[in-house]
């Protein structure tokens, strides 16, 4: 094939659609659906805020190819709010040489392949590609099972991109493009993988995303940014060591922190963007050079006068205190460690490469310097033994982690990702996913095999940890849908509502802020209580039973602490009519026990 210079390339972040019969999705969206209900009148949900999640990887690329003359569009299907028909509709009538779509997530699948399927149809010239970790992982199943899709780069895309852009446009052999795999009449073919970018060669990532918000008057709450890419680690259920397979030394690279610095110091100039989120695997990085670039960074916000904070991720064995003390200064107040665990015998199962004593440490010097610690621990996975679930409970106890701004991201199940470790060791013991008779050309018949492919089912083995997370995970979502969806907009209702009335807004508003700040407390105790009863269980040889009524009364006391009459009353006074009494939703048991 053949087309016009300058092409016309489309870029797409699929919005994510929750598996059909995914539970926690099924029950998160009852319990919207309960809540919604006592809240209707009081207050518009969802309908005044939004959240950007910037596809970087899409922006890089978007970069790239403008830079090489071709017209480029990003479709970020989320930030746009479109849903499938829509994406379909906007890509048709923009009329790409080339549709490429990425895949970060297994959630995004269906909605890819959707408008994938669909634009093939209305537009069969297009030349549609994959990538991103996930179209990386599971390449030759998706050429293999989807006709509409022409082929998939894995890998990192800059270079494949440029390159297949040049060769369409030319109209020459597509062999020639590297980290390239697609059909042919002799079946899969597979090109070596493109050397790695460069990165202070790589144009900075077009904000068409952050543009977009601000356009439509929207908030931008940060900028995603990377100063370093890769990973020297080998973590079983991450999807990193994958992606930068075959790298070498080039593993794990750098960006000069002076370029860095232009980056923000454009977004904070043209976007108005304060707030940053560095996306890299390991921010901190490895030995000298790494910590010599860190302080050069620090320095260099510093000495620029930038006013702006930033959040970033690391490991704990990254840590070095002068050098965190210098990032303080320069901005840095958020952190999220690859804590994991608080068990030794899981962190080795893992392969994390550190210990518990480590992991400790790390939390003491975060204290120390007052940066706000994003917890990230997965709380158990589909081996866990209830004696694993309780040390970690004991190190979240010990650490206070739980007093984190996101408390209820410690609640958290390992999701068995394609492409790694962790997949290859559930095939060996479980057997590979069967996966259904699938109709390419049919929606439902597509979802129910992304389902079977993405490994959306890894029932707990241990049938007191499944009681123990059952009536866990119910809780917590509940709580979940509460902090995340209802309060947001119920409080904006409440603040709007205090600049016009006496104080019971605000003494309402006050209420709210300390049963947030109490959950997080709240939490805690009921882990050790279930996992305590759990194991209680176990100890003497009894059958495992439902925790879910255990749950909910240790819930109910906290809840009546702060709103003794119930969440109804508490609603009720400012609705405009009454209402009828409606209980509490209730937590759910999703896991069969016994
Ligand atoms: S340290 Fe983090 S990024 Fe690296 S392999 Fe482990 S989980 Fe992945």
């Amino acid at each position: 094939m053949k087309a016009a210079l300058p092409l016309r390339v489309a870029l797409v972040g699929p919005r994510e659609t929750a598996y059909g019969d995914d539970p926690d999705r099924e029950h998160r969206e009852e319990m919207r659906r309960s809540y919604a209900e006592i809240c209707r009148d009081a207050v518009a949900l969802g309908s005044d805020y939004t959240l950007s999640r910037e596809f970087l990887g899409i922006e890089y690329l978007a970069a790239t190819l403008r830079r090489a003359g071709h017209h480029v569009r990003i479709f970020s299907a989320a930030d746009e709010g479109l849903d499938d028909a829509q994406l379909v509709g906007r890509l048709a009538e923009f009329a790409p040489a080339i549709a490429g779509l990425s895949l970060l997530y297994d959630l995004q699948l269906p909605s890819a392949l959707t408008a994938a399927a669909e634009l093939k149809r209305i537009r069969p010239d297009t030349f549609v590609l994959f990538g991103g970790p996930l179209a990386s992982a599971i390449s030759e199943l998706l050429l293999e099972n989807f006709p509409f899709i022409d082929a998939v780069v894995e890998g990192e895309g800059e270079t494949a991109m440029a390159r297949l852009a040049e060769a369409i446009a030319a109209g020459g052999d597509l062999g020639t493009v590297p980290s390239l795999v697609r059909r042919q009449d002799s079946g899969i073919a597979r090109s070596s993988r493109a050397a790695p970018a460069d990165l202070d060669t790589l144009p900075h990532p077009s904000r068409d995303v952050i543009a977009g918000l601000r356009e439509r008057g929207l908030p931008v709450p940060s900028a995603y940014l990377t100063t370093s890419r890769g990973c020297k680690a080998f973590c079983t259920f991450c999807t990193v060591p994958n992606v930068v397979r075959g790298m070498g030394e080039a593993t794990y690279r750098m960006r000069d922190p002076r370029d860095v610095v232009d980056e923000m110091e454009a977004c904070v100039r043209d976007l108005g963007v304060t707030r940053f989120y560095m996306a890299d695997d390991n921010f901190l990085g490895y030995g000298e050079a790494s910590n010599r670039r860190m302080i050069a960074f620090a320095d260099e916000i510093l000495r620029r006068g930038l006013a702006i904070r930033f959040h970033a991720e690391c490991r704990v064995d990254s840590l070095v205190p002068e050098t965190l003390v210098r990032l303080r200064e320069a901005g840095f107040d958020q952190i999220l460690f690859g804590l994991e665990s608080g068990s030794t015998k899981t962190l080795k199962r893992w392969a994390k490469g550190q210990t518990v004593a480590e992991n400790e440490a790390a939390m003491a010097l975060a204290r120390q310097l007052r940066l706000d610690v994003m917890p990230s621990i997965i709380l158990l996975d589909w081996e866990s033994g209830l004696d694993e679930v309780e040390d970690t409970i004991g190190f979240i106890e010990r650490t206070q982690l739980w007093r984190s701004s996101q408390p209820l991201w410690l609640v958290n199940k390992l999701k068995v990702h394609c492409g790694t470790a962790a997949a290859r060791r559930h095939d060996k013991v479980r057997g590979k996913p069967v996966l259904p008779h699938l109709d390419p050309a049919d929606a439902a018949s597509r979802a129910r095999w992304c389902a079977a492919a993405t490994c959306q089912k890894t029932p707990i083995d241990n049938p007191h940890v499944a009681a123990f997370w059952s009536a866990l995970n119910g809780e917590a979502n509940r709580w979940s849908v509460l902090v995340d969806e209802i309060l947001p907009p119920l409080l904006k209702t409440l603040r709007d509502r205090a600049r016009h009335e006496d104080g019971t807004a605000l003494d309402r508003i006050r209420r709210i802020a300390a049963y947030r700040r109490g959950i997080g407390g709240a939490l805690a105790e009921l882990m050790r209580c279930l996992v305590d009863a759990a194991a209680e269980r176990e100890a003497y040889g009894r059958p495992p039973a439902s925790l879910e009524a255990c749950a909910r009364s240790a819930v109910a006391a906290f809840e009546e602490r702060h709103f003794p009459s119930g969440i109804d009353a508490w609603v009720t006074p400012i609705r405009d009519r009454p209402v009828s009494a409606r209980p509490l939703p209730a937590a759910r048991s999703r896991v069969a026990v016994g």
